[in-house]
């Protein structure tokens, strides 16, 4: 049984209190969690201020050594790091071997790169006189992850943070804390100096509330709900601390009828049920033009019945178990609703069955509902499991009405070989990010966020660097 601990001034920490750390594929608990309280967040605090202001003079160059011995770690124990993510969140070992730990790797790659390339900038006026901007680190920063991609999503934070000489304490989320707690063991074996970066465990109401409203706290990079993002802001914005929020999303996928076929088929599959739907940017919403609707619709529910939920720890495997006993019921629930609201299941629609060790575990069959109207709740509220929702539409107004017609914007995908139309479309769409024939290609350097109640600033590259400093201009006359 593993006993997470927080890493603390450089070393390992326990606490009074522990929660129970479960495993999704099995249900079974697979360890305990130390739960942060007012003294390990006072040690923490403590212990990043008196490492910031050493930290702050060190060169960037430097910094950036830190950060790639960092990521040479995480790629040295890939495949610990990968099962242990796999058995903490049910996705399949697959999926966590190729994208969340190689991701966590790169993240701290590049802004690692970012440490050596962010600079001032300077501004000549007519008269000869300078500006010049100064980025200077906040001084203690608060990094707090969602569930859904652990060391991916941690590593996206902490790593613009301590890139721009900030002292770090992370909260990574309490349903998957493991590979935080195994990070924080190869941030001891690098020897990287005491008190840089702290990393809490525990609940978000608690550790998580308390941290927030700390007032040594100087800016916060959020990852997660809505709801939570709201909370939030509320405490955070009459203190004046910045705030990065990354928030939910319901995101369409809106596909025309002159699409690449099995390309659109294939990746719209993806972008429904890649790690069992519960990737902020997966298409929950599937737009299907009218006069294709019927085919596309059976040889989409054709792949998904297809994708059978399976043992995460099999290399087979596509689809995993969803994250906990609670979001298994909450996903379940969204699904009765959706048959309250007169929806047609199509494919799915109940728990799976996987036999063997994983008789007792969280299991949902990837479905597909149809026949509700864009307003009602299956197509507005975030569901974030294998979940998704067809509805037909006529033509580009419609879409656009369709796809706009939610609170959130964060992702959407568009899906023709008529290349004006897709410009149209990503101009007129109300998101964060646009993918057209593609989904979830990321690039580090471009600008990550949502619209509307998807969140507030953006991450990636230089927006990340930005919003982990402060600016200060300098203007000299002669
Ligand atoms: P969550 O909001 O429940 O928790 C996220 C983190 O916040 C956890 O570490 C949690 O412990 C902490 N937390 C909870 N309450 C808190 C409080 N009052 N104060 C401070 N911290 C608190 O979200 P989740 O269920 O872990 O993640 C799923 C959600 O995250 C989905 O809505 C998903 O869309 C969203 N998400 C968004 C993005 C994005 O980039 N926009 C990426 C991934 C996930």
């Amino acid at each position: 049984m593993d006993r997470i601990e927080h890493y603390i001034a450089g070393e390992l920490r326990s606490s009074e209190a522990w929660l129970e750390n479960f495993e999704p594929a099995t249900g079974q608990v697979s360890g305990k969690i130390a739960d942060a309280g007012e003294a390990e967040l006072d040690a923490a605090i403590a212990a990043a201020q008196s490492a910031f202001p050493a930290w702050r003079r060190t060169p960037g160059a430097e910094r950036a050594r830190w950060l790639n011995r960092l990521a040479d770690l995480i790629e040295r124990d890939l495949e610990a790091l990968a099962r242990a993510e796999s058995e903490d969140t049910g996705k399949p070992i697959t999926l966590a071997r190729s994208v969340d730990i190689p991701r966590a790797a790169s993240n701290l790659r590049f802004f690692a790169a970012a440490a050596t390339q962010f600079s001032s900038e300077s501004h000549l006026m007519e008269d000869g006189a300078i500006n010049w901007t100064l980025r200077e680190p906040h001084g203690v920063v608060a990094c707090i992850s969602p569930w859904n991609l652990p060391l991916y999503l941690f590593t996206w934070k902490i790593a613009p943070a301590l890139a721009a000489g900030n002292c770090v304490i992370g909260k990574p989320s309490e349903v998957t804390p493991k590979t935080a707690w195994l990070f924080s063991k190869l941030c001891i074996e690098a020897g990287l100096p005491s008190g840089v970066l702290n990393i809490l465990h525990g609940r978000g109401p608690g550790i998580g509330a308390r941290l927030i409203d700390h007032p040594a706290i100087k800016a916060i990079s959020f990852t997660g709900g809505t709801a939570t993002g709201a909370e939030i802001a509320r405490v955070a914005a009459p203190r004046f601390k910045k705030l990065s929020l990354e928030l939910g999303g319901k995101n369409p996928t809106i596909v025309f009828e002159d699409c690449d076929w099995e390309h659109t088929l294939e990746e719209t599959l993806r972008a429904a049920f890649a790690n069992q739907g519960q990737i902020c940017l997966c298409g929950s919403r599937l737009l299907i033009q009218a006069d294709i609707y019927e085919a596309f619709r059976d040889a989409f529910v054709e792949k998904a019945r297809a994708l059978n939920p399976a043992d995460p720890a099999l290399p087979e495997t596509r689809q995993g178990a969803v994250v906990s006993r609670a979001h298994y019921e909450k996903v379940l629930g969204c699904i009765e609703q959706a048959r309250e609201d007169g929806a047609h299941i199509l494919v799915g629609g109940e728990a799976a069955q996987v036999g063997g060790r994983c008789d007792q575990g969280w299991f949902i069959q990837p479905t597909v509902i149809e026949g509700l109207s864009p307003s009602c709740r299956s197509n507005q509220q975030e569901i974030f499991g294998p979940v998704v929702s067809l509805m037909p539409f006529r033509d580009e107004e419609e879409a656009l009405a369709i796809a706009n017609g939610v609170d959130y914007g964060l992702a959407s995908s568009i899906w023709t070989k008529d290349i004006s139309r897709a410009h149209r479309m990503a101009r007129n769409i109300e998101s964060g990010l646009v993918w057209i024939n593609c989904w979830m290609r990321r690039d580090l350097r471009v600008p990550m966020g949502g619209m509307k109640q998807s969140g507030v600033g953006r991450e990636g590259g230089w927006e990340a660097m930005r919003f982990f400093t402060e600016a200060k201009n300098v203007t000299v006359a002669f």
